[in-house]
């Protein structure tokens, strides 16, 4: 047994030091950015790096049309068919596919395969699918290793996402093994209860630093994975080097969400879970296998309306704040961040 002594950092343990700047405004403040990618020559996909999570209550067609709008992606759950799919891209008005939704979507695939062969099977059907999520719970297994690498093989030029991992060594292997981004984060989820049941995790700001030093050394980009509890904490995940952000929670409870629509004593709720929760099982695998235990909650959130207010607030906070750092552009907010340890983050007095 070893125990390492240093110090790990969550969202909640820093604030972002504010600095003299030039900036005036946080109109002047530019998100949208370029990637250019590891493994795919040829293609640059311009965007603001945030991501809807393809949880089945977040990401979905509906909020993938409404999120594009914003330039952000979603990336959409792995229990729509070929025929949802094929209905979907039938359905997009000239208005809407002007947008180019596929630079604005990616397609989720677990590590099984009858995940494989429905991917490949959509992907066949709708070629212009440029974004792939390679999504297991636990990215250490050498099965998932050689998984990615035959991915990689099978689609050459697709961008591929692959996760989930908390640490230097494994985000190097998966992106030496063809991944171009690399999803982080074990147990910071809204719904996950995974350090709960296993003990196993590890704090998300310090995950993001350690893995995007990691893969900015190899030429690749990490996707920082849950924990973001409100607009502030995507302002430091970009600040600790995130490349791009993938949420769950913030986009869960709104008219684009998926989850039932559920009225208490003349309240509107909508429901969230985890997709490892029993809820999900119960939904997508006719319910929980007796060797494993649910690794997720269900939640009643109240309904929030339309996710277009979420998202201009989520943008709104982190063009203020880039402002108050000096960083023009998003992409800079990370060489332009100072954080400073804190032991209280928010006045709760009135709550949080
Ligand atoms: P959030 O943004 O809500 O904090 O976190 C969203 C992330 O939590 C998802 O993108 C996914 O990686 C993770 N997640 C979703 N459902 C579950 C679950 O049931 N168990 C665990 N361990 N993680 C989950």
């Amino acid at each position: 047994m070893i125990i390492e002594n240093e110090i790990k950092l969550d969202f909640k343990d820093v604030l972002i030091k504010p600095k003299r700047s030039n900036l005036n405004s946080r109109s002047e403040v530019k998100l949208l950015q370029e990637f250019k990618f590891k493994h795919v020559k040829n293609y640059i996909w311009k965007g603001i790096p945030i991501m809807i999570s393809n949880m089945d209550t977040t990401g979905t067609f509906e909020m993938a049309l409404e999120a594009a709008k914003y330039n952000l992606m979603t990336c959409i759950h792995k229990y729509y068919n070929l025929e949802d799919w094929l209905k979907f891209i039938e359905n997009i008005s000239v208005f809407e596919s002007n947008l180019n939704i596929f630079n604005h979507i990616a397609i989720s695939c677990g590590s099984k395969n009858e995940d494989l062969l429905r991917l490949n099977t959509i992907i066949e059907n709708i070629p212009n699918l440029k974004f792939i999520c390679l999504d297991v719970a636990n990215g250490y297994t050498e099965s998932f290793v050689e998984f990615v690498s035959k991915v990689r093989e099978l689609h050459p030029d697709k961008v591929i996402i692959a996760g989930t991992v908390v640490t230097r060594e494994m985000t190097e292997e998966l992106l030496l093994k063809g991944a171009d981004i690399i999803k982080v984060g074990i147990g910071p989820g809204s719904v996950c209860t995974t350090r709960k049941k296993t003990g196993v995790g590890y704090p998300q700001l310090s995950a993001i630093i350690e893995c995007a030093d990691a893969a900015h050394g190899l030429n690749g980009y990490i996707l920082a994975d849950g924990g973001c509890t409100c607009a502030g904490d995507f302002g430091k995940a970009f600040g600790g080097g995130a490349d791009f952000i993938m949420s769950g929670g913030m986009f869960a409870g709104h008219l684009e969400s998926g989850g039932r629509l559920i009225e208490e004593d003349g309240k509107q709720f909508k429901e969230f879970y985890g997709m490892s929760s029993s809820t999900a099982m119960n939904i997508h695998s006719g319910g929980v296998a007796n060797y494993r235990t649910s690794e997720g909650k269900r939640v009643l959130l109240p309904y929030k309306g339309e996710v277009k207010n979420t998202i201009q607030d989520i943008l709104g906070g982190l063009r203020s704040t880039c402002t108050y750092v000096g960083a023009s552009e998003l992409k800079y907010l990370s060489k332009c961040t100072t954080f400073i340890r804190v032991s209280q983050q928010l006045n709760e007095i009135y709550g949080k």
